[in-house]
């Protein structure tokens, strides 16, 4: 849930993990926390005087999916469901709600729509303690010149990783071609 609000946050963390005294109840899914993007690090992201504010809600692909079926039944929950989270937030933010201006509340159904990503992933494979410490191969076998780069191969995902891997394919080919691998900035 991303809003947009007629105010600052010169003292707060751009990033902060909250618990909840409640769970937040998604779809079916008890959510005890999420994190909390305040964009207060830059003059980019909103006019001076403006801040936006994202909760960062893991939810469940299903319980959208099925819902997007009926167009006004999933606006009333996207709708509700942003509600809840400035309900929450007010106990930490007093006021925020009557400061919104915008209002973005995306699914995991909107993330499929744009990316046409498994379920509506927004990363890749979820970083469990086995998937940290699991290589995955560059390549597949029987598919010759073929090479892997993305949030597929670098578990978790994220933009850092995601270009590093890119990196890695060029190590691969470089040693491939027996060629000294070397980078330059531009
Ligand atoms: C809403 C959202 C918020 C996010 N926020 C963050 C964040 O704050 N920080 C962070 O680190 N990560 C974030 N991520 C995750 C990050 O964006 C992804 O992990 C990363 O972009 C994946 O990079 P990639 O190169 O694997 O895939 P992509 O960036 O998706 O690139 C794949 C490219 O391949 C193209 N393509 C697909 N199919 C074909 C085809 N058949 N032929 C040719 N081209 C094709 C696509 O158009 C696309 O340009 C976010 C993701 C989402 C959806």
């Amino acid at each position: 849930m991303t809003c947009w609000v007629a105010r600052t946050f010169p003292d707060e963390p751009p990033l902060k993990f909250l618990f909840l005294k409640s769970p937040l109840n998604v779809g079916g899914v008890p959510l005890t926390g999420f994190p909390l993007r305040l964009f207060n690090y830059g003059d980019r992201f909103a006019p001076r005087g403006k801040t936006v504010v994202q909760a960062l809600l893991h939810t469940d692909w299903n319980f959208w999916k099925d819902l997007r079926q009926d167009r006004t039944a999933y606006e009333a929950a996207k709708n509700s469901l942003a509600a809840e989270v400035l309900e929450r937030l007010e106990a930490h933010y007093p006021g925020l709600t009557a400061q919104v201006e915008v209002t973005d509340v995306a699914t995991p159904y909107t993330t499929w729509r744009y990316t046409l990503n498994r379920e509506g992933a927004f990363m890749g494979w979820v970083p469990t303690p086995q998937a940290m410490r699991t290589q995955i191969r560059r390549t597949l076998p029987g598919l010759d010149h073929f090479y892997m780069a993305g949030q597929w191969v670098v578990p978790g995902g994220g933009v850092p990783p995601c270009l590093y891997s890119g990196r890695q394919v060029i190590q691969v080919l470089c040693r491939r071609d027996g060629k000294k691998f070397s980078t330059s900035v531009p």
